[in-house]
């Protein structure tokens, strides 16, 4: 496909009315209703990964006190450049200032919730989800659309566990991994990434934490690249890349091994002799952010959205107004079984309103005609314009269910042009 004819995701945004910036929130996106289908199906997935996976959801504060940060380290890391602080009153009557942070990142916040009381071993591993909203300062030159944001929906879990508990946690967020990034068809490669110059914890742990992760790979089979020195600052991670349908190279997912954060919140669980040993903390995050991910899914896909995540799936085109009453009756049905499906009613011929239907990259279009009423079927066609013929309604609602709960892709507009 000649590249040149590619839309950026901002421009897909606008045209299928799923978000948009304004200068009034930069890199912050509103979400419009259809945009807004698509993130909700993003989440009602990862809700189903991790609940099979033993998560328990949870929700931390989006605004803490700032030494939450500085006990975390995230403070002397990231400076009081990359985060958002607020000097406020604490208490009206004696007006005094307390600083606040809207939160980089939910692993502060998720030790909090793990001391809420003493831990036994036999609670361990403890995998606490929270999809959360987050902040970060980032330069008013550097956002980009959903690409670099400043306001950030992240898919995040923190795993709180015992050192013989890390190869099977790790393994266990390795296969997440790819069964979510094989969902959407895209090739992916892992990468290994070792302690940075500026990190916090001991020499000893970095040892382990890197060896634990090696060991992890290795059982796989997995062969991962280098990132040498990339690692977080509390503990190497293992990222996956991915790459889109332009080639173009994405790190998303990430897994990360740290012994630092148990240690600067004292965290500890009572052992089966009574012990009271620090737990592991393994950070993870599927899809990285909704925002970032959605941005690279709308220019994968160039609006043309799997079935699944389509905000309409199924477009009813009556050809006249005779066909109304046999068009309304064929909505329901289809409403009915939880296909999103709208009715096109407008004035025009056909020809427009499929046409239009195809720019909305809607999978689906059912034609009602004269003989289509007679018959008690519908007529199908899909957005590359093949003709899919004459249907039953129920044959046609068992397809479209399949390839919803399948995670199947439509042909895409795409398809067609590039073989033009
Ligand atoms: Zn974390």
């Amino acid at each position: 496909m000649d590249n040149k004819k590619l839309k950026d995701h901002r421009q897909i945004g606008q045209e299928l009315e799923l978000f948009f910036t304004d200068d009034i929130a930069p890199g912050a996106p509103f979400w419009l209703p259809k945009g807004m289908v698509i993130f909700k199906e993003l989440e009602k997935y990862i809700r189903e990964l991790t609940e099979k996976a033993g998560y328990l959801e949870t929700s931390t504060p989006i605004m803490v006190k700032s030494e939450l940060f500085k006990q975390s380290g995230h403070w002397e890391k990231f400076g009081e450049h990359n985060m958002y602080n607020l000097h406020l009153c604490d208490d009206a009557d004696d007006a005094k200032q307390a600083s606040y942070t809207l939160k980089p990142m939910n692993c502060p916040e998720s030790t909090i919730l793990y001391r809420f009381r003493p831990r036994s071993y036999r609670e361990l591993p403890l995998r606490l989800s929270e999809i959360g909203r987050l902040h970060r300062k980032e330069k008013s030159g550097e956002v980009n659309g959903l690409l670099r944001v400043r306001q950030i929906t992240m898919d995040d879990a923190h795993i709180f566990a015992t050192e013989d508990q890390i190869s099977g946690e790790v393994s266990n967020i390795l296969d997440m991994m790819i069964e979510f990034y094989k969902s959407f068809g895209f090739k992916y490669e892992f990468r290994l990434a070792t302690r940075p110059e500026t990190r916090a914890g001991t020499d000893e742990n970095w040892d382990k934490a890197e060896k634990a992760l090696e060991r992890v790979l290795k059982e796989k089979g997995i062969k991962a690249g280098d990132k040498k020195g990339d690692g977080a600052f509390y503990g190497p991670k293992i990222d996956v890349h991915i790459k889109d349908a332009q080639k173009r190279e994405w790190q998303l997912a990430t897994v990360q091994l740290d012994f630092h954060m148990p240690q600067a919140f004292e965290l500890e669980y009572i052992d089966k002799k009574g012990d009271k040993p620090r737990p592991v903390m393994i950070h993870r995050a599927i899809f990285g952010s909704f925002e970032r991910f959605i941005g690279i899914l709308t220019e994968h896909f160039q609006g043309s959205f799997p079935i699944w995540l389509s905000p309409t799936q199924v477009q009813i085109i009556p050809i006249s107004d005779r066909h109304q009453k046999y068009a309304q009756k064929v909505l329901e049905q289809l409403n009915a079984a939880n296909i999103r499906t709208k009715i096109d009613n407008r004035q025009e011929t056909m020809q427009a309103k499929i046409r239009d239907a195809q720019t909305q990259k809607i999978p689906y279009m059912v034609i009602i005609g004269d003989k289509e009423e007679k018959e008690n079927k519908i007529a199908v066609r899909n957005r590359a314009g093949q003709n899919l013929g004459v249907l039953q309604t129920d044959e046609f609602l068992s397809k479209v269910k399949s390839e919803i709960e399948h995670k199947q892709n439509v042909v895409s507009n795409q398809s067609i042009e590039s073989k033009a």
